[in-house]
């Protein structure tokens, strides 16, 4: 039997839907036991959450002042002191799983298998590489802990109506002072969040300003839709850091992707490589996103989106 430890991705207050996707990825090794570590200042409200999720047999509650804010060097040694009574430790490939779980594994002297997208049996997986353009099957040795990031953009969420038990872990660990958040930002937007969203449109460099990037907001309005840009958008300074999709932004898989002015380099598409129905608007017609679109219109972006915009009053 596998005894899993899925780390949850949190804000204090809610259960992040990463944590629900990185379950079913562990609910699909044979016979997995998963309980969940809810670390925090106060667990409750996320532990209740976190109980809610099919196939969770526990969810672990790891309570101190420490953990209010989510600093991969002082959760990793809690983790790691939890992770002697199981024979996988996943996290999800979130900002957050790539910054801690590296962590856990250098503490438990391990590799880290990174970006789980299936699973072939309770210590083979596989994951993508080359920027999602091939798939490797990599095989975690037997006998040592499998620390694991999951793809989450590879799996749904599990369904919610479990009432596993809630209990608080005794962990004892030295934790580090070295490190502190002095301030945390982040960007307030109406616009559905760009990582659920189930429909998003994305600018790109052909946008060529911050100004002109107004008319993928205001398809997104029309759409309810999310948000994303290429890193060309970004580094050319029309959008901020956050809303880049891609190998070093955002892996989504939204029901519609709408990508407007978008070449389509293979570090873009590994972003989006899930999405179920992709849309694209380019002026060139031998553009490469015209070979991973489902429907493609080739025209010039500044005629044919007021038109779309303008129908879609
Ligand atoms: C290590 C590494 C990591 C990277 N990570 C990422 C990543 O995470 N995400 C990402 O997006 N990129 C990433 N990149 C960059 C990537 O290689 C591309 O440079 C980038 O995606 C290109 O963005 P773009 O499609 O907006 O721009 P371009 O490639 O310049 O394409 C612009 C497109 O717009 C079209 N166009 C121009 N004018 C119009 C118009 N008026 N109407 C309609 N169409 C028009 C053009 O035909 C062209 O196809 C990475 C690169 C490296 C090396």
């Amino acid at each position: 039997m596998s005894k899993i430890l899925v780390i949850a991705e949190h804000d204090g207050a809610t259960l992040n839907s990463s944590t629900a996707k990185t379950v079913a990825c562990a609910a699909s090794i044979e016979n997995a036991e998963i309980d969940i570590a809810v670390l925090a200042s106060a667990a409750g409200p996320v532990a209740t959450q976190a109980a809610e999720l099919e196939s969770v047999t526990r969810v672990l509650t790891i309570e101190c002042a420490e953990n209010e804010q989510a600093i991969a060097a002082i959760l990793a040694p809690q983790i790691a002191a939890l992770a002697g009574a199981y024979s996988h430790v996943f996290g999800p490939s979130t900002t957050f799983g790539k910054d801690l779980m590296p962590h856990v594994a250098a503490l438990l002297g391990v590799n880290q298998v990174s970006d789980i997208m299936s699973v072939e049996s309770s210590h083979t997986f596989k994951r993508p590489v080359y920027a999602g353009s091939a798939v490797a099957t990599v095989e975690a040795p037997a006998d040592s802990i499998v620390v694991g990031t999951v793809r989450i953009a590879s799996y749904g969420a599990v369904s919610g109506g479990n009432s596993a038990a809630i209990e608080a872990a005794d962990v004892t660990a030295d934790l580090p002072s070295h490190t502190r958040v002095l301030e945390v930002k982040s960007g307030v937007s109406d616009r559905p969040d760009l990582q659920t969203a189930a429909k998003v449109v994305a600018g790109g460099r052909a946008l060529g300003s911050e100004e002109s990037f107004d008319l993928i907001y205001k398809l997104a309005d029309k759409l309810a839709a999310g948000v994303g840009a290429t890193r060309a958008a970004v580094d050319a300074g029309y959008v901020p850091n956050e809303m880049q999709v891609g190998q070093t932004g955002k892996i989504i898989a939204p029901d519609l992707y709408i990508a407007i002015g978008i070449s389509g380099a293979i570090q873009h598409i590994t972003g989006i490589k899930d999405a179920g129905t992709i849309v694209a608007i380019n002026k060139d017609e031998e553009a490469p996103i015209f070979e991973v679109a489902d429907i493609g219109l080739v025209a010039d972006l500044f005629s044919a989106l007021p038109e779309l915009i303008e129908a879609l009053d």
